[in-house]
Order: C-alpha cells, then structure tokens, then sequence
C-alpha cells in the first residue's frame, strides 16, 4: 500500500502526521508479504531457517545502505525505543575504556526514550540547553564534558516536534576529544536527509522502521566501532544478533526495514526537495492568513518535511479536533504525548511561553503529500484561525 492508496482508503482524508507514523512504502508491504509467507527460523540451519537468514542478512545491508555504514554494525531491535535504551548504557566497554561511564548527557530536546536516561541513575543523567531556535548549544556541551571522567553522549539528529537539524558532527569532534561516545538518535532524519556516518562522527545510531516507510515495531541500533562491547544487553537469551539482542527475529518486520530503506535511500534528495518546496508553501500560507502565527524554529536549519507553528491563543487540542473534522490528522506536537495535555518540553527548553507553547500544532509531510492538499490544509486553517479570532479577546491580527 503505498502513501497515495493510504490518502484514498481514508476517504477525503489527509494525513500530515508523517512523523508520528509514515504509511507503509509499496517496496515494505510486498516484502512483508513475501516474508510472511515463509516458514523459517533463521537460526535453523536447514534450508528454510537459511532462506529466512539470507533474507534478514540482505535487510541488514539495505539499512546499513541508508546511513553508508556496513551491514555488520546494524543490531535489529523492537523499536527506536529499544535502540535507544540498548545505547544509553554505563556498561558499554571499548578497547580503551573498561571502565563505566560515569555520566551521560542529553540535550534539553531529546524523545522521551533518551530522556528517560537508559540504564543509568537519574543522578547521572544532564541536559544540555538548546537556543531559542531549538539548536544544541555546542559550548554548553564542551563545558559540560570536562565534568565526566568518561561521557556518553546522546543528541538527535533532527528534533521530532520542531524538525530543527543539529550540530551532530561539530558535536562528535568535542565528545571524541573528551575521551567519550556519541550516540545520534536518527529516528527522523534518516530517509529525510543524509545522514552518512562519515561526516556525522557518531559511535552508535539509532534508525526506526515506521518513520521511514517500513514497519511499526521494528528499529535497529547501528554500532560503528567494531571494539564497541556492550557488557549488559537488554535482552539475553539465544544469543541473536551477535548476542547483542536476543530473541527470534521479527523476519517479515526486519524485510519491511530493508526495502523501506532502501526506496528512502533512492527517492531521499528528489523528495528532500518536493516536500521542501510544499513545506514553504505551507508556511507561507500560515503567515498569510494569521500574520501572527509563530513557526517554531523558523531560522534555523529543518527537516524539509516539518512545520510546527502555533498562534497566540489558540489551543492545540483544540485545533487538532478542528483539523480532524475537516478531513486532516494533525499532531500537537509529539506523538507519543499525543491525548495528553502537558507542554511540549522541546518549547520549554526553546524559551517558548507557555501561552504560545499550548498551541503549538505540527504539520508533517511525506512522499504522498501533494500540492492540492497543502491547498485543503490551508482552506482549513483559515476557518479555525478565523474562529478564533472571534473567541480571543484579544483577537489576533487576520487577513483577509
Ligand atoms: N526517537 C525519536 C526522535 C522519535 O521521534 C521516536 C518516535 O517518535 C523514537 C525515537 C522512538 O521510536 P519508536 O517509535 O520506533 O520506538
């Protein structure tokens, strides 16, 4: 089912909620398919368990593709989650540091699964601020570093909530230069932008299947150092995935993985520039309609596919109800905070009042997003702008 099927299914509807979820690729869905037809353990070493282990191993490459790393640095998971909570680990050895890490930092911005901090204590764990723009302050990170007799570090490469692009690489020199480990969370840049492992410097990635095309419930964590020995794996057992992450696995899912990432890879920079090109169209029209409405991050460097705005006033859950009787899946803000009121701790550390920041709505596109739609979204922004211009007391500046 490719994006254009998935608009059509929903009747009238339109989604713009690429960053929550993308719909299933073409390529993912029929690999799935095939997958599932077959019967095969791939640690069996007949026949049917070694088709079942060429099929993962051939995955393997084509997420490895998707980030120039190789296919033996890629360990499946369950999710960016579990990839995440693999990374975020004291124990993590490398040829010249047995010891644990004794403190890891965070940026003020990061997904709920690396604020949660992994493995280590909360005691442990420190945010790094962000500017008012949502980028990572790099010197606020050199000072931090000097206070850790070993650092791991963990930063986004591209915030899900804002789609504001970090200083990833420039960060990596620093983290090396203290002696540490740079994990990147590349949830949403990858398949978005490039995000090639030679000029980002991390240690270990975090990729996730269902944001790129390919299936819910399958992530994976990208080790780029070989000497890279984590001493504690979540999930012990069977001894899969290089004794890294045990348990059978989840063949049709890590198939799905594969070819999302691969179509990704091969429509990544003609797409980059379409949903660009949509994105400030949408943007434009925002600004026309409601002068005041603020588009988070403006300035500074974006995914293409993102836009989170809000207008004094306005109320996001409100408004998403509004955009979802008129046919359109909105977010406000995070997914996973999604149906729950609580401001976006992204805004927070941006500076934002909590005023501005309880409106804050974001708009994701994807391969599927057309022009027209950009045009519906638009017509519907209009009204809900408009009605709340006639609620506000303070009524904010409209146009025509
Ligand atoms: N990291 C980021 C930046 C995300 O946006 C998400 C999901 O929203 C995750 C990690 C978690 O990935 P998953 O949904 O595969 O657990």
């Amino acid at each position: 089912m490719g994006g254009k099927a998935f608009g059509r299914q929903m009747t009238e509807r339109i989604y713009f909620d690429w960053n929550a979820t993308a719909p299933l690729r073409r390529e993912a869905a029929a690999a799935v398919e095939q997958a599932l037809a077959l019967t095969g353990n791939p640690s069996s070493v007949h026949a049917e368990g070694r088709a079942a282990r060429r099929l993962i191993e051939h995955a393997r490459g084509q997420v490895a593709a998707l980030v120039a790393g190789q296919p033996g640095d890629v360990i499946f998971t369950s999710s960016g989650t579990e990839a995440n909570m693999l990374a975020l680990s004291p124990a993590i050895e490398t040829a010249d540091h047995k010891r644990p890490f004794d403190r890891l930092f965070i940026s003020a911005i990061e997904h709920s699964s690396v604020r949660a901090g992994g493995r280590f204590p909360r005691e442990a764990v420190e945010d790094i601020p962000v500017d008012a723009d949502g980028c990572i302050n790099l010197e606020a990170i050199e000072e931090a570093l000097v206070k850790a007799a070993r650092p791991l570090v963990s930063l986004m490469l591209a915030n899900n909530e804002t789609g504001v692009v970090q200083p990833v690489a420039r960060a990596a020199a620093l983290v090396h230069a203290a002696g540490g480990l740079l994990h990147v969370d590349a949830v949403q840049a990858a398949g978005r932008i490039p995000c090639d492992i030679a000029d980002l410097g991390a240690d270990l990635m975090t990729l996730s299947a269902h944001k790129i095309g390919g299936p819910q419930g399958v992530g994976a964590l990208l080790r780029f150092r070989e000497d890279i020995h984590f001493t504690d794996p979540l999930i012990r057992g069977g001894g899969q995935e290089r004794g890294i992450r045990s348990g059978t696995e989840n063949v049709a899912g890590i198939v799905g993985f594969g070819a999302a990432a691969a179509a990704a890879q091969q429509l990544m920079a003609k797409e980059a520039a379409r949903t660009l090109d949509l994105r400030q169209k949408l943007e434009a029209g925002l600004c026309a309609i409601a002068p005041k409405t603020v588009i988070f991050g403006g300035s500074a460097v974006r995914l293409p596919n993102t836009t989170l705005f809000s207008l004094d006033g306005m109320k996001a859950e409100t408004a998403v109800i509004a955009f979802d009787l008129e046919g359109l899946a909105v977010s406000s803000g995070a997914a996973c905070s999604s149906g729950r009121v609580q401001p976006s701790h992204v805004l927070a550390a941006m500076g934002v009042s909590p005023a501005l920041a309880r409106g804050a709505v974001r708009v994701s596109l994807g391969w599927a997003t057309t022009a027209a739609e950009i045009e519906r979204f638009l017509g519907a922004w209009r009204k809900v702008a408009s009605a709340l211009c006639k609620e506000s007391k303070e009524r904010p500046e409209m146009a025509a």
